[in-house]
């Protein structure tokens, strides 16, 4: 029965979410075994059948020969330009090895770029399209659920410099993202909590249905139930794209896209401190930031302890990070708030944080005393 099963999760029509912004508008088509669909959803959308593939080198073996003969199969004509996996390839030497190996192929104008891989992939091949002749049409095809979830939505690309994460950029949408959930079978357990760290977020900030819906349904995402998947990637998708369509530039100081930062200030902290070494992921310290947001918020009387103590249990329950205290090695609160200050949200010299009223209720302040931030991290095992 689970083959019966299987097939008719794979008949079910893919759902489609429509992006409405200023200058674009494109759609997030999310479902099961949509590689092989890819050169038929996207054959229609481009303005040349001809594309070049980035991908990383992880996802080339596993994933890239279902794209290529999709595509092949539409008439659309591929090259492919593939990258080392990891937080490196996100760097100036790549950009230039990338955009070299591009150019050298001869791209015109109409030719599209599609990303297809996770976040780093992403927001390099993104950012390669957004410059290379002043532009080339993109699309992407993540393959975390990180990415699926969140940097495929919203248009930010970039690389980063010595000087730090994602500090060369340029908005950049594309004409469609194609979130295969059936990619993310592949990928490793701890990555995949990882993402779902970032859609608890999106509940937590405004959507209290959504963080409800995860109470009901975090264990079946968290082993792969397709149908699950699927409607998690939606809703998350959907959460960001209505946050980024008020919001498209990161113009506005509070509110807008500001909030996608909530557990993020102490996530940023703990990353920099491990030292981006494989030890944390991204949205493992994004969840134990997220409690930590919580956590504050309490200690500054803005939120009710109960919230606090639903996110803990959720977090507990499906054995996500969740205190200081569990993470490899000792932390000191001086190194992290020493972390925080150098962090990019800082404006006229005071840091931003993102605070909660409850569960959905987020909200930017400038007004937190440091004094309180370390009290809350040595609280917490710093
Ligand atoms: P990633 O791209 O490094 O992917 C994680 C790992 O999984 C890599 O080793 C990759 O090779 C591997 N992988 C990818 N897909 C796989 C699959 N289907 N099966 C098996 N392995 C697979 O990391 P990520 O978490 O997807 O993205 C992180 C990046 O995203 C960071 O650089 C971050 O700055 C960026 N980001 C950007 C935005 C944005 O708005 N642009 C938002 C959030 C994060
Ligand atoms: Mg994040």
């Amino acid at each position: 029965t689970s083959r019966v099963i299987e097939a008719l999760a794979q008949n079910r029509r893919p759902h489609r979410l429509a992006i409405t912004l200023e200058r674009a508008s494109y759609e997030v088509v999310i479902g099961s075994s949509l590689l092989a669909r890819a050169g038929l959803l996207l054959a229609p959308l481009l303005p040349q059948p001809r594309v070049v593939v980035i991908t990383d080198e992880t996802v080339a073996s596993l994933h890239l020969q279902s794209l290529l003969d999709s595509l092949s199969d539409s008439g659309i004509h591929s090259q492919t330009v593939i990258v080392p996996p990891g937080e490196r390839s996100k760097s100036l030497e790549e950009y230039k090895r990338v955009t070299d190996a591009v150019l050298e192929s001869g791209v015109e104008r109409r030719t599209t770029i599609i990303a297809f891989g996770g976040g780093i992939v992403g927001d390099l091949a993104g950012f390669v399209a957004a410059t290379t002749l002043r532009g080339l049409p993109f699309a992407q095809i993540p393959t975390t659920l990180l990415s699926q979830v969140d940097s495929s939505v919203g248009g930010k690309t970039g690389i980063n410099t010595s000087w730090g994460k994602n500090l060369l950029g340029a908005f950049h949408q594309p004409i469609a993202v194609l979130a295969d959930v059936s990619t993310l079978r592949t990928l490793p357990q701890r990555e995949l909590v990882a993402g779902y760290a970032e859609i608890l977020k999106a509940g937590l900030i405004s959507d209290p249905e959504l963080f409800a819906w995860c109470e009901a349904n975090a264990s079946a995402v968290l082993s792969q139930d397709a149908g699950a998947l699927t409607e998690a990637v939606e809703r998350a998708c959907a959460f960001k794209a209505s946050v980024v369509a008020d919001d498209e530039f990161e113009r506005r100081s509070d509110g807008g896209r500001a909030l996608l930062n909530l557990g993020h200030t102490f996530g940023h902290a703990l990353e920099a401190e491990m030292g981006y070494d494989g030890s944390l992921l991204h949205g493992e310290a994004v969840s134990i930031g997220l409690r930590l947001a919580f956590l504050l918020s309490v200690r500054l009387g803005v939120c009710p302890q109960e919230d606090l103590d639903r996110v803990t249990a959720h977090l507990e329950a499906h054995e996500m990070p969740s205190r200081i205290s569990s993470l490899a090695r000792a932390v000191t609160a001086d190194a992290l708030v020493a972390h925080m200050a150098r962090d990019k949200k800082m404006s006229d010299g005071k840091l931003s944080f993102v605070l909660v009223k409850g569960i959905g209720q987020a909200f930017s302040s400038r007004d937190v005393p440091m004094s309180l931030v370390r009290q809350v991290l040595i609280e917490d095992g710093a």
